[in-house]
């Protein structure tokens, strides 16, 4: 029988056992360093000559991991093998499809400190940011297979028809392509299998290339958990030749997407085209960037304020879909807001994680990454006033560190104000009055998640209306929504607002089927 779904804890890596357990975790993983990984089709793992490496952006020229290097033609092998797979796995009862996503939970909380460890190296998490992924992806796998059992029952949802027996049954879609990004690098491909599986579904898999490692170890778990050939296919590769396969491909029925505004885009067109053969629309979940705000009127409590604001700006260096980039804050308290928030960010440290849990701030993800954040820094100074950070912090090591950085006096249609710059860079915005900061907030193409601090209850009220985003969060930080408490996903050009974590989600890996016998 299944208990409530409950939250897994966070860590407290301030207790000294835990510390050594993470320390054990992250000597363990390091002795993993450098090895080579195939190609999974159908069960079978494929080694090829072309490969493609995974490197620790704090000291880029370890390499943590090489990967089998796909082309198109893996893209269609591994697609004909989750077609024959589902031709069995589709009529896998719902609990039994559940067990092996609670059993692969229940192993993941057993090795947690080992996948958050593999997280500090291959992406430069700090330990508190790796060990809530971690948390996030054993809670996407209890919920949904929670959830999965909930919406097979559909007794009840039906009207009453005299002489007749009526069912609704929400059966599976077919294949599967699921293309996930590199920043929740466990969670969100953890939560984008266990929810296509759980509900029927079979899947091609294409990592990030840049979390290519830390995707293998969730794969590896789902695999021996004694998941049938077939049903979880891993093919590495770059996302232009590997993942545009996927999408393009008719035996396709389905795209799980979480990514930048750009690959969401060149999805949705492609997956709209029907090519020969192919006998269905795709469905497309796509979830997709945010340029995330935060408004501070004169109400508000200013300390809480900017904690919050510091906290969503530089968790895992800014590269969340959820980071505040914008604090929006009323001219009256303009002042008092930066002057803390700069000096709270000011005291963050920037350094390699894996030296230990009070390193705040890690790398970011790449070179690619330093060289698009630094652009930044340039377009700032000449669109408002630098008042910390700007320069990229040097290593000897070469590591891809950036400080937290914030420029003031930000105009609400700067490109600083517009474009999702993906780091630890957050605009300071004026406003005049509330109106205006709302306004302001919502400027934007994007509407993932907001927040407003006030102490105004009349105020708060009109942001729940009028503040057009997906995840509204009133006086606390905007980043970190829990699986089952904050369903997570965005309006506008911040995607297809599929929900991730909440009670409507496993929907769209389904379709309704309605039966009616007459007696
Ligand atoms: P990205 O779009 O560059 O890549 C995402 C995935 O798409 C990768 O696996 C990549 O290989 C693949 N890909 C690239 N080109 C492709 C193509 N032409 N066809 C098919 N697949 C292709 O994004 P990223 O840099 O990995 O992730 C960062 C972005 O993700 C940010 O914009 C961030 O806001 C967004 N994000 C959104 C959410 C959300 O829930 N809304 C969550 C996390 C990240």
């Amino acid at each position: 029988m299944l208990t409530p779904y409950i939250p897994e804890s966070l860590t407290r890596f301030a207790d000294p056992h835990e510390e050594a357990a993470m320390r054990a975790a992250l000597d363990k993983v390091k002795s993993e360093i450098g090895r080579t990984y195939p190609l999974v089709i159908d069960g079978e793992r494929i080694s090829l000559t072309h490969t493609f490496q995974s490197l620790n952006p704090a000291r880029p020229a370890e390499v943590v991991g090489t990967f089998a290097e796909a082309d198109a033609s893996h893209a269609d092998l591994a697609i004909a093998a989750a077609a024959r797979a589902f031709e069995t796995w589709k009529f896998v009862p719902v609990a039994d499809r559940a067990r092996y996503v609670l059993r692969a939970a229940a192993e993941m909380r057993r090795r947690k400190h080992e996948f958050s460890a593999t997280m500090v190296l291959e992406v430069g998490k700090s330990w508190a940011e790796a060990d809530a992924d971690t948390s996030e992806a054993i809670d996407f796998m209890e919920y949904y297979a929670r959830q999965a059992v909930r919406i097979a029952d559909s007794s009840g949802l039906l009207t009453h028809s005299s002489g007749e027996d009526l069912a609704l049954h929400y059966i599976p879609l077919g294949v599967g392509a699921v293309i996930p990004p590199w920043n929740f690098p466990c969670a969100i491909p953890t939560g984008m299998l266990a929810s296509a599986i759980v509900t029927g579904n079979t899947v091609v898999f294409k990592p990030a290339e840049l979390s290519s490692w830390i995707a293998w170890k969730v794969c590896e778990l789902f695999w021996d958990q004694g998941l049938p050939p077939g049903v979880l296919n891993f093919v590495s590769g770059p996302g232009r030749v590997v993942g545009e396969r996927m999408v393009d491909h008719p035996q396709t029925r389905f795209i799980s997407f979480t990514g930048s505004r750009e690959v969401g885009i060149r999805i949705y067109e492609r997956a709209a085209k029907v090519h020969p053969g192919q006998k269905w629309l795709k469905r497309s979940i796509l979830e997709m960037g945010g340029k995330d705000g935060v408004v501070v009127d004169e109400t508000a409590d200013l300390d809480a304020a900017a904690q919050g604001i510091v906290a969503s700006a530089f968790g895992f260096q800014g590269q969340k879909c959820s980071a505040a980039s914008r604090a929006i804050l009323i001219n009256d308290v303009y002042d008092a807001v930066a002057e803390r928030v700069v000096a709270l960010a000011g005291k963050l440290s920037v350094g390699a994680t894996d030296l230990g849990r009070e390193i705040d701030m890690g790398p970011v993800v790449d070179l690619k990454a330093l060289q698009k954040i630094s652009s930044y820094f340039e377009v700032g100074t000449q669109e408002g006033t630098l008042l910390l950070g700007g320069a990229p912090l040097h290593t000897p090591e070469g590591g891809y560190f950036l400080p937290p950085t914030i420029f003031g006096d930000i105009a609400p249609d700067a490109r600083l104000a517009q474009e999702e710059i993906f780091g630890p860079v957050l605009a300071l915005i004026r406003a005049q009055n509330y109106d205006e900061a709302l306004e302001i907030a919502n400027g934007t193409d994007y509407g993932l998640t907001g927040g407003v601090f006030s102490r105004d209850r009349a105020r708060l009220e009109r942001a729940r209306h009028e503040f057009h985003v997906g995840n509204l969060y009133l006086n606390r930080k905007i980043t970190g929504a829990m699986v089952g408490i904050n369903p997570f996903g965005g309006f506008n050009m911040s995607g297809t607002d599929s929900k991730a974590g909440g009670p409507d989600y496993l929907l769209l890996f389904t379709q309704a089927k309605s039966i009616a016998e007459r007696l």
